[in-house]
């Protein structure tokens, strides 16, 4: 009776805290942190300290401890703000006056190069020369040394029979394009502005923040002639033209009339762009609040529990010109106040639980960055990391990171019995572009749940009524309940070590033991095992280098690995490969061709060509494909070189590509750099 008595009050008074994640808080929370009055969550902006407020009034509220030996639950870190000086200037001359135009009515664009531009102001039309399309802009107009002005967008861009592709985008309508072409005719610079026509055009003359760890900017330098080039808004242009003039220079370049007869008379420029050198120190903030282990340990090992809070920010405007970023990601953040206030519930925990809220993840996971530098990763057995969890109800949510630590698998599906959650475990794929990533780079486990992005990532209608917030309930409840087991500390998962070069996975620790022989690989040749024990490469026999030097080891030169098997040791002898070779003329993805696909910003290689008798073109690669991943990894044009020298010459490998919309596998062998 009284056992039953106990085993009754205990229920009652200790419901299971998971049952405290509710439709309702999540809510609750992504209706304050994707409020208009945040503004967008920007870096270095308003909205950004009032969501760290909030943060901190919540953990505050939930009994969390400051993580940060400042005492304070804001965990700063410096950073240097690159960007223009003050040099930087646009004034637009008329017959009348010469205006120095205000640094919110227009910005310099990012490709364009430094320097001073003086002069005379030709109008270009639309500055497309495409003869497929028997359209011109530059016929019988002398630019050479001069500035051009061009209108944004195509010839009658909003008639779906407009011979530029109808409504949808060219490439003669990209800002790049459009550059090029007016250097291509000799022109120094190009002023842009948004045509009459184009009825949402979400301007947005806010510089783009350039933030970087090194207080020495390295500029890139430059290819070709010196070219500037800047974007002005329409306000601006009429009050400089003339109210109309736009208008009826764009209605008779769509019906006709050459763009040589549009004359602008004695209209002039001075344009001047300057980079920063040395760049201004900023200090930026994570939220961090931990929970003691209740161990007694002094140093316990520790579960991290992580979203990134900051988004693009916002400008106030007539349109709306907010990003509020609620499935990106106040979706997340909620989810990572709701496991906190969770585990504030549970009276025994082996291992210290810290919750952070990164910032400036948006601008190249600064945040993480910064935090895995200021704390111990040694002592991370697990970093769960949220971001983008409210959409694609329809759709399994995405658990990368399961290939890269023991149990990981087991313990999500084990949590998810009860919950039901349709979830595709993503086993050895690896997708970084989110916080985890800071924590991978470490060798630490690390989890991250995704649902996918949609058609309003990144945009401004990336609203909280768009969310499943009881999708994001059951998110919440499983990342609680995968996280209990290691909390507890039944459960402590290892980190796997993918050597892809060499075709294996290696547990690291004492001894780095070999847990996965890709078939073919070089280590299938080699003659490498399951079970073989790495016990020196080269002449190193530390075994706490050993996994990070075999992953790096250079190219083209033969090592000797030490072997253990059961008592005996061998030694093989294995070469890293040259670097792959696809045989494609890779460029970029501009934002426009992004948002049209639907691509992440860290993925995308657009196929300009493809090189006679190369990989790709044995491969049936074409023209306008673009390679998303090759062999699981996330590829851009910056990171294709790392990936393949990484996977080497000879090998055999799965493209992940775009196709006309479709997404589709390709295998194809790497080949090698052919002579120049
Ligand atoms: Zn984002």
């Amino acid at each position: 009776m009284i056992a039953l008595f106990f085993a009754c009050t205990s229920t009652i008074s200790q419901p299971n805290p998971a049952e405290g994640i509710t439709v309702a808080d999540l809510q609750r929370h992504v209706g304050v942190l994707a409020s208009d009055e945040y503004m967008g969550r920007g870096t270095l902006e308003a909205g950004l300290d009032k969501a760290a407020n909030y943060i901190c009034e919540e953990f505050k509220r939930i009994g969390l401890q400051p993580l940060h030996p400042n005492n304070t639950f804001m965990a700063p870190f410096t950073m240097y703000k690159g960007g223009y000086g003050e040099k930087t200037a646009l004034n637009l001359i008329n017959e009348k006056t010469e205006k120095q135009i205000p640094t919110d009515q227009w910005t310099v664009f990012g490709f364009s190069d430094e320097g001073t531009v003086s002069s005379e102001v030709v109008f270009a039309g639309y500055g497309i020369t495409a003869p497929e399309y028997e359209w011109d802009d530059y016929a019988n107009l002398d630019v050479q040394d001069k500035l051009v002005l061009v209108l944004r967008r195509e010839p009658d861009a909003d008639n779906p029979s407009s011979t530029f592709n109808g409504t949808e985008s060219t490439e003669h309508g990209y800002f790049q394009t459009k550059a090029m072409n007016a250097v291509k005719h000799g022109a120094k610079g190009m002023i842009l502005v948004t045509d009459p026509a184009y009825t949402n055009p979400n301007e947005n003359f806010k510089d783009r923040l350039e933030l970087s760890f090194e207080q020495e900017i390295k500029k890139q330098p430059s290819q070709g002639p010196t070219f500037l080039a800047a974007h002005i808004s329409q306000k601006e242009a009429e009050q400089w033209l003339g109210s109309g003039v736009l208008d009826s220079w764009q209605y008779k370049l769509d019906t006709g009339t050459p763009t040589s007869e549009l004359r602008v008379h004695k209209h002039a420029a001075t344009l001047t762009v300057e980079r920063r050198s040395v760049g201004k120190e900023v200090t930026l903030y994570n939220v961090a609040g931990r929970l003691p282990a209740t161990s007694g340990e002094e140093y316990p090992l520790q579960v991290v529990v992580g979203a990134h809070y900051d988004h693009l920010g916002g400008i106030e405007a007539p349109t709306d010109m907010i990003y509020n970023g609620a499935d990106d990601n106040a979706s997340g953040t909620s989810a990572l106040l709701e496991l906190a206030e969770a585990y504030s519930q549970i009276s025994v925990r082996q291992r210290e639980m810290i919750f952070v809220a990164f910032s400036a993840e948006e601008l190249g996971l600064l945040g993480s960055k910064a935090f895995v530098n200021q704390i111990d990763t040694e002592r991370v057995v697990m970093m769960l990391n949220f971001d983008m969890i409210g959409r694609n109800s329809e759709k399994e949510m995405s658990v990368i990171g399961d290939g890269f630590a023991t149990d990981v698998a087991q313990i999500v599906t084990e949590a998810n019995k009860n919950i039901d959650l349709r979830v595709e475990l993503a086993g050895d794929d690896y997708f970084g572009a989110s916080d985890h990533d800071s924590f991978f780079r470490k060798d630490r486990p690390f989890l991250f749940f995704f649902t996918g992005t949609h058609e309003d990532y990144h945009q401004v209608t990336d609203h909280a009524d768009k969310l499943d917030y009881s999708q994001m309930e059951k998110v919440s409840r499983l990342g609680f309940e995968m996280l209990k087991p290691i909390v507890d500390g039944s459960i402590t998962p290892t980190f796997i070590q993918h050597i892809s070069w060499l075709g294996i996975k290696m547990i690291p620790g004492e001894k780095n033991i070999v847990s996965h022989v890709e078939l073919g690989s070089r280590a299938d040749k080699a003659g490498l095992v399951i079970g073989d024990e790495l016990v020196a490469v080269g002449e190193e026999t530390n075994s706490d280098s050993l996994p990070g030097l075999l992953k790096d080891i250079p190219t083209g030169k033969e090592t000797n690995l030490r072997i253990q098997r059961a008592k005996s040791i061998n030694t093989v002898k294995v070469t890293r490969a040259k670097t792959g070779y696809v045989g494609v003329y890779p460029s970029a993805l501009s934002d426009e061709q992004r948002e049209k696909l639907q691509i992440i910003d860290s993925e995308g290689v657009l196929i300009r060509g493809v090189s006679a008798d190369g990989p790709a073109f044995k491969a049936g690669l074409k023209e306008n494909d673009v390679i998303l991943q090759i062999e699981g990894s996330s590829v851009v044009p910056m990171s294709l070189g790392k990936v393949l020298r990484k996977i080497g010459a000879g090998e055999n490998v799965t493209l992940l590509i775009l196709r006309n919309g479709e997404r589709m596998k390709i295998d194809m062998v790497l080949g090698e750099r052919p002579e120049r």
